[in-house]
């Protein structure tokens, strides 16, 4: 029966909800202390303490508390930004994750959120679904995989009061649970805790957490040469080399004097020269796009998924939902004599029940008022079919249809005798059949196959689905019931989606547990299979060794009557061809291949254990959706790049200026304060600003990147040394040239301009890295984020020069210096576009 609403309520009342509520607190603040924490920070505040000791009495306190106030705001943003997302990204998947299940109230069946499960509620399980709370069997019997709780992956056979445990999934049959524990008090959500915690960190992070490192050294060793150098300069070069005004003027106090001098040098380079906003970039970049993708339809379950996508090869498909519309509709039955009937009504009485017993008690799916809910989807067009033509019968026994067996079965009580129902793919049933049903219902002896199988061919060759019905008193002394054609419309967009990823030269496979004839006719229409493409089944598959099976690869289009372990082996081989694999699945026993592929995408209609297994759910099914997280994919590593030419463009110049100014006089053009904003521009700020870059379709022309793909590639190693070096150029030009001197009032204005000069040349440096374009302004509509993020950098530049005062050493420039700084910070967009003409004559129109 189940329970009435009140009692769902009252159950609620007193043993609460199943929401599992997450103890996580928010640690925002340790996440901030951890940023705190970072070496380089640590190193500043140290600098800092030494300073305050030895220099108390000649002490700048401004500078002091600026600086300390300037760390702590830099770590505080970049905190928020990078916590910000991951949270929101959370909750995105959480809300869109939220499984659903089948439970029996007020005595019918219904599909609710587990969420809203009770203690007290029936609970219909079936294979591949999740088992919604803590409870035990009350009827019929299942094998569970409860390798989420006991971490061995082995099926446990599940009988009449066994156990069931929250978050383990159903393998295979079907039953009844009635659940005893919800929410935190189940198992399940006892230790959700402790899985919480376990979140491995993507590899692209990891990458660039290394390239970050390299970075950074090379940061130190710069640190350390600049140390030598003003060491060197103060001591030797100031007194001409002179030994005995070196000793007459070197006391110690002057000696520690420099010492510290050159120590705050060697922090403001390793402030500049580490990277720390690169970690920080790949957060903000893949739960921006992930939220993007959501709205695409695409749930991102694990980050490694979306990383790789761009980078797929090959793509494994299933037709039936993805191709198609998966919106299957039975259109004939066809009867022995080859009758053909559009409406069960139409049917003879005698053979009407045959059919209906075969179609209504050997199926998974229930009605739930006006909505079939259960079963796969062939099992719902079959019931819907039926018209809600009922006839009682007792089920003693089922074998669920699944995709390796094709065929399902149930062993029934009917007018008191115990009868066999079979449906599923003809190959399997014909076999089994001795005799037929006529038109009137009555057993006749089946002559010939031949005409069934012609029928059989022609219905498929139009892209049909042929089901076969039969029944019997034993399993192999079985009588035809009659032939359903399914028909499945092809999607629209599959068309446009094999075409894209025909361009972005992705070779896809459609794997399909259908025949041969409906696989073709399908994947001509979409446009999948052209003349000499290679289609083959699974038997055919099977007697090709795993060489053969490679070399036939590159033509492959379409596996016919595929079972899982097919879609195993073709991951496996084209894996050691070194190919990136995407692979879809749906069922319980796609679970396999859907974890050894490099991405495995799961359907939203799909059963838990697929999801579970695959990095990324496609929530509407459609083949169009997995063409976009391709697209994001390759976007979200171009994002990437772009940044890191930004970065390390900057970096050049700022860390390359540090170190030879000293030997030519110039020593701390900037001070460290100001190196502080200059270092939230080029990490934190930028790392926003390309986190939002958009996703062009001229993407999907480029060739998939390779797996290990270094992530700096020659065009940005080009773009990066060459700006910056034309930047460290200008920037000590800006300070030696007599020229300038002299249009400049006095130093002070000198070094207010060259602290906008910085700025700015930056600013119009991030417009050369967002594109390979000549046209800057390329798709920059389509990133707000940057316009707005790199509009606040100029803005604050300007109050900066205007009001930074003593604490960013700055004097209001007037409007011809002013004039001046910025001509002067534009020339960086000029001579980039030197590059990429010259790049362009060569041919080189890509870049990153
Ligand atoms: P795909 O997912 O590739 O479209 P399926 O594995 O769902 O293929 O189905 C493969 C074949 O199994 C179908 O062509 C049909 O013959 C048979 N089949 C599918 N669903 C059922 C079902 N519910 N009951 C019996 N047979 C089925
Ligand atoms: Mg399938």
């Amino acid at each position: 029966m189940g329970l009435t609403e009140e009692e769902v309520l009252k159950s609620r009342q007193k043993y609460g909800s199943n929401e599992i509520k997450s103890t996580k607190k928010s640690s925002f603040l340790k996440q901030y202390l951890i940023t705190l924490g970072d070496p380089i920070i640590r190193i500043l505040l140290i600098a800092l303490a030494i300073k305050t000791v030895f220099l108390i009495k000649q002490f700048d306190w401004y500078e002091t508390i600026g600086i300390v106030i300037a760390i702590f705001l830099a770590s505080f943003i970049s905190t928020i930004s990078e916590y910000g997302s991951e949270k929101a990204f959370e909750k995105l998947q959480e809300e869109s994750s939220k499984i659903k299940c089948k439970v029996k109230r007020n005595g019918l069946i219904k599909e609710i959120k587990i969420d809203e499960v009770v203690v007290g509620d029936i609970v219909l399980l079936e294979s591949g679904d999740k088992i919604p709370a803590d409870g035990k069997i009350i009827k019929g019997c299942i094998d569970v995989d409860e390798s989420s709780i006991t971490g061995e992956s082995k099926e446990v056979e599940k009988k009449i009061d066994s156990p069931l445990f929250r978050g383990t999934i159903v393998y295979s049959k079907e039953a009844e649970m009635l659940v005893t524990k919800v929410g935190n008090n189940t198992f399940y959500g006892e230790i959700s805790k402790e899985l919480e915690s376990l979140k491995p960190e993507s590899p692209l992070k990891l990458r660039l957490r290394h390239l970050a490192k390299i970075i950074s050294k090379i940061g130190y060793i710069g640190a350390v040469l600049v140390f030598l150098s003003y060491m060197f300069s103060t001591i030797f070069i100031d007194n001409n080399f002179d030994m005995n005004l070196i000793k007459e003027t070197l006391n110690f106090p002057i000696l520690l004097g420099h010492i510290l001098y050159a120590l705050t040098l060697c922090v403001t380079i390793i402030i500049v020269a580490v990277p720390e906003g690169l970690p920080m970039m790949v957060t903000l970049v893949l739960s921006s796009n992930m939220k993007r993708l959501l709205k695409n339809n695409v749930l991102v379950r694990k980050l490694v998924g979306i990383e790789t996508a761009g980078s797929i090869n090959i793509l494994f498909s299933d037709k039936t939902g993805t191709l198609t519309k998966g919106i299957l509709e039975v259109t004939t039955f066809i009867d022995g004599d080859f009758n053909n009937y559009t409406n069960i009504n139409q049917i003879d009485e005698n053979l009407r029940e045959k059919v209906l017993l075969s179609i209504t008690k050997n199926n998974s799916s229930h009605y739930d008022k006006d909505k079939i809910i259960g079963g796969n989807i062939t099992d719902r067009a079959l019931l819907k079919f039926s018209l809600k033509n009922n006839i009682e019968a007792k089920i003693l026994d089922t074998i669920p249809f699944n995709s390796s067996l094709k065929y399902s079965q149930t062993k029934i009580e009917y007018k008191n005798k115990t009868t066999y129902l079979l449906k599923g793919a003809p190959e399997v049933i014909l076999n089994k059949c001795n005799g037929y049903f006529d038109k009137f219902g009555n057993r006749k002896f089946l002559k010939s196959k031949l005409k069934i199988n012609e029928l059989i061919n022609n219905a498929t060759l139009n892209g049909n689905r042929v089901l076969m019905l039969a029944m019997g008193d034993s399993f192999n002394d079985l009588t035809l019931v009659g032939i359903v054609l399914i028909k499945d419309e092809v999607r629209k967009e599959a068309i446009l989606g094999i075409d894209l990823v025909k361009r972005a030269h992705i070779q896809t496979v459609m794997v399909t547990g259908d025949n041969k004839g409906t696989a073709l006719s399908i994947a001509k229409e979409i446009k999948l299979y052209e003349e000499g493409d290679l289609v083959i089944t699974s038997d055919e598959l099977k007697k090709l060794t795993d060489d053969e099976v490679k070399a036939i690869l590159p033509k492959l289009k379409v596996v016919a009557r595929a079972i899982p372990q097919d879609k195993s082996r073709l991951v496996r081989l084209s894996q050691e061809l070194g190919l990136v694999v995407g692979m879809t699945g749906d069922g319980v026993n796609d679970a396999p291949a859907l974890k050894k592929a490099d991405v495995g995408f799961s359907m939203g209609s799909g059963t838990e254990v697929a999801k579970e297994a695959s990095d990324i759910v496609v929530l509407d099914d459609n083949f169009l959706s997995i063409t976009k997280s391709i697209l994001f994919g390759r976007t979200i590593f171009k994002s990437i790049r772009k940044f890191i030419i930004f970065q390390l463009t900057v970096n050049i110049c700022a860390v390359g200026l540090s170190i030879i100014g000293p030997f030519i006089g110039i020593d701390t053009p900037v001070t460290v304060i100001q190196m502080l904003w200059i270092n939230m521009v080029m990490d934190t700020l930028a790392a926003l600003a390309f986190a939002y870059e958009p996703p062009l379709e001229e993407y999907m022309d480029e060739k998939p990147k390779k797996r290990d793909e270094p992530i700096l590639n020659k065009y940005m190693k080009d773009e990066i040394i060459f700006t910056g070096i034309y930047s460290a150029l200008l920037c000590v030009l800006f300070l030696k040239l007599p020229l300038f001197n002299h249009i400049f009032d006095s130093n002070e204005y000198l070094l207010t301009a060259f602290f906008g000069l910085f700025i700015f040349m930056g600013i119009f440096n991030s417009f050369n890295a967002r594109t390979h374009r000549l046209n800057l302004f390329a798709h920059l509509l389509q990133n707000k984020v940057f316009i707005v993020v790199i509009g606040f950098i100029a803005v604050v530049q300007v109050l900066l020069i205007y009001f930074g005062g003593d604490l960013f050493r700055t004097t209001g420039l007037n409007f011809k210096e002013f004039q001046i700084m910025f001509l002067l910070s534009m020339t960086v967009i000029p001579i980039d576009w030197i590059r990429k003409i010259y790049l362009r004559s060569k041919g080189v129109i890509g870049g990153v």
